[in-house]
């Protein structure tokens, strides 16, 4: 009898998993479930779909689980896993048996705040948490929005409030917008955007507790004891991989789930990848969840090729994940790669943007990129190759360093 593979998610992850997967294997059950009530979904679009209507975020043709062969089945909840049994457990009291798992589960709001559950208090990590914040706002029950954070997310729903003219306040606790990413050069520009766009930016300004009267969230009071009101309130503080629903399974997690290099579990027969693993980093070695869309999607791709082989004996290992970020509704195109630091800082002002390189040990470890992203190919491939830079690290700067031909005769110097 043909196998059975159940993918618990139906995140970018899940998705390329399946799709690689059916690369190999087109005999094989392909079982996927996903707590939400929607088809695939790709979470970056969101914003575009509340700006624009239109429905991208559904990033799969609407007959992609007749095309990939996978009993897809929306609004199913996983509640535990038993590995010894190849069982998962279902909210509504079902069971599954599996061969083969795959955890895609993806990640959540983390916001160690006290009053963060308090009704009144939104957040954007997935489409029906954000869809309830735009229909607040659609049914003129809030003029006015406070979001707590200004990481990437945070900044894209700072945006989107703005465009459906919403009068905004973000405050966030460090010294610039977005510190996880971008330099503070870098985020110079984007902060004075944000301000240009009118949301009020607060720097330095570190949100204590949501307030609540009569049981609903009124306000955030901030540690200098003042109290922020809004009509829409929004926690944009951080991310935390899905994992409640392994306690007890013996699945190792730290943060996230632990895994190989193959990314499999602890348990046999169990994968996981997206945001809910704790995978090195290809550059440092350091291990932690890298909840960006390319990593999920590498990710999947690793699992479905390493399920789709299975038995051949020659499992595919995973690089390692990227650190990237790039700001879509800017206006200013802003991208973000590798680390912000290094011995050496290079940096000039090309074709009207900025382009800042950080280099150790003549390789180059990240850049920052303001206005023009030409070279940002090229450059992601250095970062990724970490060859010494050589007489290369001379053209890093020039203008048309990036474009076409001149791309490969320069790596190959
Ligand atoms: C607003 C927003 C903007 C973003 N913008 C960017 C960007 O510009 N660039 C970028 O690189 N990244 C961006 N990201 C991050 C990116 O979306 C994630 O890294 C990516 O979606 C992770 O994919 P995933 O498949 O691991 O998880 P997810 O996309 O989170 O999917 C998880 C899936 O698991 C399901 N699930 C969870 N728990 C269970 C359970 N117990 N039982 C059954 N199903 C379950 C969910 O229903 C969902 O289907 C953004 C995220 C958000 C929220």
């Amino acid at each position: 009898m043909a196998d059975t593979v159940i993918m618990i998610g139906a995140g970018p992850a899940g998705v390329v998993a399946v799709e690689t997967l059916r690369e190999h294997d087109r005999q094989s059950r392909v079982v996927m479930l996903s707590a939400e009530p929607f088809p695939p979904y790709s979470p970056p679009a969101m914003v575009d779909h509340f700006i624009t209507g239109s429905n991208s975020h559904f990033w799969r043709p609407a007959n992609w689980s007749e095309q990939f062969q996978v009993d897809y089945r929306p609004g199913v909840q996983v509640t535990s896993v038993r590995p010894a049994l190849h069982q998962v457990c279902l909210a509504d009291g079902g069971i599954l048996a599996y061969d083969h798992l795959v955890i895609a589960a993806g990640s959540r709001l983390y916001a160690p705040l006290p009053g963060v559950d308090l009704p009144g208090v939104y957040n954007f990590k997935s489409l029906s948490a954000a869809q309830a914040s735009v229909d607040k706002v659609k049914r003129g029950e809030a003029r006015t929005a406070l979001i707590v954070g200004a990481g990437f997310i945070g900044m894209e729903i700072a945006l989107l409030l703005r465009e459906l003219g919403v009068q905004v306040t973000q405050v966030e606790m460090l010294d610039q917008v977005m510190p996880a990413m971008l330099d503070p050069f870098t985020a110079s520009f984007a902060l004075q955007i944000m301000r240009q766009r009118g949301v009020e930016v607060r720097l330095n300004t570190k949100a204590k507790r949501f307030v609540g009267e009569k049981n609903i969230a009124i306000g955030v009071e901030l540690e200098t004891g003042e109290v922020l009101r809004a009509d829409l309130l929004i926690a944009a503080t951080g991310v935390r991989p899905n994992i409640d629903f392994l306690e007890g399974s013996g699945i190792a997690c730290r943060w996230g789930i632990s895994v190989d290099n193959y990314l499999r579990t602890s348990a046999p027969d169990v994968y996981a990848a997206g945001d809910v693993v704790e995978t090195p980093d290809r550059l440092t070695g350091e291990v932690y969840v890298h909840a960006i869309l390319p990593n999920a999607i590498e990710q999947g791709r690793v699992v479905g090729l390493n399920l789709g082989k299975r038995g051949l004996g020659c499992p595919t290992p995973y690089e390692g994940a990227e650190r990237m970020n790039s700001l879509k509704h800017l206006g200013l195109r802003i991208l973000a790669a590798g680390l912000k630091h290094g011995e050496e800082v290079l940096r000039a002002r090309v074709n009207g943007g900025w382009r800042t390189l950080y280099v150790q040990d003549d390789r180059l470890v990240g850049f920052q990129l303001v206005g023009g992203l030409q070279a940002a190919g090229a450059l992601r491939t250095l970062l990724n190759r970490q060859e010494k830079l050589g007489r290369l690290k001379d053209h890093l700067l020039e203008a048309n360093f990036g474009q076409g031909a001149l791309v490969w005769s320069a790596l190959s110097l």
